[in-house]
Formats: C-alpha cells, sequence, structure tokens
C-alpha cells in the first residue's frame, strides 16, 4: 500500500514536470519567434526606406546632371530666392514668359512633400548649411549630420516618434559631386564634401498591424499546441493513475482475503468470538505479563446448564441462537479493553480478566450469570418463550513461574464442576 502512495506521488512529480518543462520550451520557442517576427519587420520597413531613398537619389542626380531643370514660374514655382547668387536663374522667352531654375534640392524636395502626402513617407533633405532654411536638420538629423561629417557613420536608421506616430527614421550622407558646385561653390563646399544628409521616414503603424497580426496568429498556434500538450500529459496521466489504482485494488483485496483468512483461522464462525488457538495465544501472553508483573489474573470457565436437554426440546438451531445470544451476553458485561472471550467449545466460553482478583472476578461472573438467567429466548415453534441458565468456574491466582496456564484453566474447570454439583446456575 505504502509503495502505492510513492507511486502515485512519483505520478504526480513527474506529471507536473511535464507541464512545467512543456510549458518552458513552448515559452522559449514562443517568445523566440515573437522576437524574430519584431526584427523582420523592421527588416521590411528598412527595405521600403532604402528603395524610396534610391528613388530620390536616382531623381536628384538625373536633375543634377542636366544643370537643373527650367519651369515656368508659376504661383507654385517663384524664382527660388536661394539661387539668386546663379546669373541665368531666370531665363525670358521671346514669347515673353520667364522660366526659373529649379535645382536638384528643389525638385527632390518638390517631389518629396508631394509623395509624403500620397502616401505618408516623409523624404528629407537637409544639411548643416543649409541654402533654404527649411531644409534646417532637426535635433535627431543634427547630430547625425555632424558623425557623418566625422566620418563616424555613412548611414543611420532609428525608430523614433514623430508627432507621436512611431517611423523607421533612415538617412545616408550626401557627398558633393561636381553637379553641386553649380549652387553650392559660393559656401565652399568641393567634391568629395559631405554636404548634408538625405534621408526618408517610414511609417511603422502598417508593419507594426503586421506584426500584431502575426503574433496573434502565433499565440493562437503555440497555445492551442500547449493545451494539445496538457491534454497528452493528462490523458498519459490518467492512463498512469488508473493502473497503479487497479494495482492497489488488488492489493487490498489481497489484504482483506489474507485478514478474512486470519480472521477465519482465529475466530468462531457462529459467535464471531476468539477460538481456541486465539485463547491460547492470548492465554499465554496474560500469563506471562501476570508473572512478570505479579498481577492477578482470572480466568473464567462457563457452561450452559443441561444444554443437551435444550437441543433436544427445541432443537440445534435455537441451540445455535443461544450460544449467539449467550456470547453477547458476556461480551456486553465485559466492557474493559483488556477482557478477552473465546468460545471454548461445544456450549463453554472462556473468559479471562487480567489484573482481577477473585472478588473482582466473582463480581463480574455474578454480572454475566443474571444477565444471561434474563436472556427471553422465543420458540416460536412452540409459541412461547424460555430461559436459560449457566454455571461458572473461576480460578484467580498471582501466576508463578513454575505454574502453566494450562493449570489455571484445569483449575477453572474443577471450580465449574463444582458449580455444577452444587445445583447449576451459580458461581463458584
Ligand atoms: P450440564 O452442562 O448442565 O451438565 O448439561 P449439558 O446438557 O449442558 O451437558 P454437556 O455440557 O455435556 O452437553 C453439551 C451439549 O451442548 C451437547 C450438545 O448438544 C450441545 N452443543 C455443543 N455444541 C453445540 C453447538 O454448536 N450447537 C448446539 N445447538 N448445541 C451444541
Ligand atoms: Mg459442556
Ligand atoms: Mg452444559
Amino acid at each position: 500500500m505504502m509503495m502505492n502512495k510513492n507511486l502515485f506521488k512519483s505520478l504526480n512529480y513527474l506529471s507536473l514536470a511535464f507541464i512545467f518543462f512543456w510549458t518552458l520550451a513552448l515559452g522559449g520557442l514562443f517568445f523566440w519567434a515573437e522576437t524574430k517576427e519584431e526584427a523582420h519587420v523592421i527588416e521590411y520597413a528598412k527595405k521600403e526606406a532604402r528603395a524610396n531613398f534610391n528613388k530620390d537619389i536616382a531623381l536628384r542626380n538625373w536633375v543634377a546632371q542636366r544643370g537643373g531643370i527650367y519651369v515656368k514660374v508659376s504661383e507654385q514655382t517663384p524664382p527660388n530666392p536661394y539661387l539668386s547668387h546663379i546669373s541665368n536663374r531666370d531665363i525670358k522667352l521671346p514669347s515673353g514668359e520667364t522660366l526659373t531654375l529649379m535645382n536638384p534640392a528643389y525638385v527632390l524636395r518638390e517631389t518629396m512633400e508631394q509623395y509624403g502626402e500620397l502616401y505618408g513617407i516623409k523624404g528629407r533633405i537637409t544639411s548643416l548649411k543649409p541654402l533654404n532654411p527649411i531644409n534646417t536638420p532637426d535635433a535627431w538629423e543634427r547630430n547625425r549630420l555632424v558623425e557623418f561629417e566625422k566620418g563616424e557613420l555613412s548611414e543611420v536608421y532609428e525608430v523614433s516618434n514623430i508627432n507621436k506616430k512611431p517611423f523607421l527614421r533612415y538617412m545616408k550622407a550626401f557627398v558633393t559631386v561636381p553637379s553641386c558646385l553649380l549652387c553650392h561653390a559660393h559656401q565652399g563646399y568641393v567634391v568629395g564634401d559631405i554636404r548634408g544628409g538625405v534621408g526618408v521616414s517610414i511609417p511603422l503603424e502598417p508593419y507594426l498591424k503586421l506584426k500584431r497580426d502575426t503574433i496573434e496568429t502565433l499565440q493562437i498556434s503555440y497555445g492551442s499546441l500547449w493545451l494539445l500538450g496538457l491534454f497528452i500529459i493528462g490523458s498519459i496521466y490518467r492512463v498512469g493513475r488508473n493502473s497503479i489504482s487497479h494495482q492497489y485494488a488488488i492489493e487490498k483485496k489481497l489484504l482483506i482475503a489474507h485478514q478474512q483468512a486470519q480472521e477465519m483461522a482465529e475466530h468462531d464462525g457462529l459467535t464471531g468470538l476468539a477460538n481456541r488457538r486465539l485463547l491460547a495465544k492470548v492465554l499465554h501472553q496474560e500469563f506471562k505479563r501476570a508473572v512478570r508483573n505479579q498481577h492477578h489474573l482470572s480466568v473464567l470457565m462457563l457452561d450452559i446448564d443441561h444444554f443437551k436437554h435444550f437441543n433436544d426440546t427445541h432443537g440445534h438451531l435455537l441451540g445455535d441462537e443461544v450460544l449467539v445470544l449467550v456470547a453477547d451476553a458476556i461480551q456486553t458485561s465485559c466492557q474493559r479493553p483488556s477482557d478477552f472471550i473465546a468460545r471454548f467449545g461445544g456450549e463453554e466460553f472462556i473468559i479471562i480478566l487480567p489484573q482481577t482478583d477473585y472478588h473482582g472476578a466473582y463480581k463480574q461472573a455474578e454480572k454475566i450469570r443474571k444477565k444471561i438467567a434474563t436472556l427471553c429466548i422465543e420458540n416460536n415453534n412452540m409459541g412461547f418463550s424460555v430461559s436459560i441458565t449457566v454455571s461458572i468456574g473461576i480460578d484467580s491466582r498471582i501466576p508463578q513461574k513454575l505454574q502453566t496456564p494450562e493449570e489455571q484453566i484445569n483449575h477453572a474447570d474443577q471450580a465449574l464442576y463444582k458449580a455444577k454439583e452444587q445445583g447449576r446456575n451459580q458461581v463458584v
């Protein structure tokens, strides 16, 4: 039984360990997948930033290689005051119309602004020495431009908020090429100088939404996988538990059968009292203890008077009932836990009263005798009730080493014989 308890315990610990490691493994995998997804999203945004940047630079180079482009002067395209140092900034046509020069930065800024309005992707040209104040760098751009000039960086990516919305900011150093000199030579730039930076800001919200959706899918799949694992562990646990319970039940049945066999071997089938075998065991123990402690030990032998006659008159079945009633009456009269009652055989009973002298034993015997005399035994066949009497012989002594328990039984038997001789229904 103990083994089964330990098995249950081990099974519980094992299942808990499985749940713990399963949760840990899936939690770890989920965390890894989530981190990877985050990196993917930023990677996609970077690709978009770079693609935009390349398009901007291609346009700028195209314009720069042609020395700028001339457009009609209009409300949207007034002559650029920051190019007034260029002699042919404005050209008057024979028709009277005026064309004005748009330099690469101007063209780029115009297209960037329109693109930003349409698609939210904000392009920027900036410089530490801007011709047009609109190109003045913000704090982040200024720091990056300083790093570009020092040669510490040539491009930079950063996730930051613009107007409380998340953006991926990208900026690359812009190196002075010969075509720049038309507009910027007067600022002291020479070919190869870092003249500023061109950047682009990609709104991250669509990417973050993509990330959220993917993580939601991951959560559902990992959650389902986790639950499936728990279900499998639970099923294995149940199977284990059932098989242990089954084994436990078999062991219990065997134990009960063993106990029953022992009970039957040492008890009387009719009255349930101890039989001669158990009596011998207990009497020996009590005798030894009384010798050791020099206590009184009383042995009572009880025999039903004229029981043969009773059986002959009322039948053996009722005789058996009487034996059970007598056994009960003795049991209810002897309440001390140390009192011991046995069916000695036939209609004879032995009662052992440890630590009881003759006086005490006599009182107890009288109590039993009187109780049995008041029993009402119904004979249903004959339609009346009868009573019975018993005789009791006592041997009380402080047992000595050389004496034996059997001697005490014999003395009690002799006392019983006397009680019978003296007319029965009495204690001697
Ligand atoms: P007394 O003891 O008064 O001298 O007379 P008695 O008739 O009781 O004589 P004895 O003790 O010798 O008789 C024992 C009788 O007990 C014999 C038998 O009929 C009866 N007896 C013994 N065992 C059983 C039993 O298990 N069931 C029944 N019904 N009767 C039993
Ligand atoms: Mg007898
Ligand atoms: Mg008798």
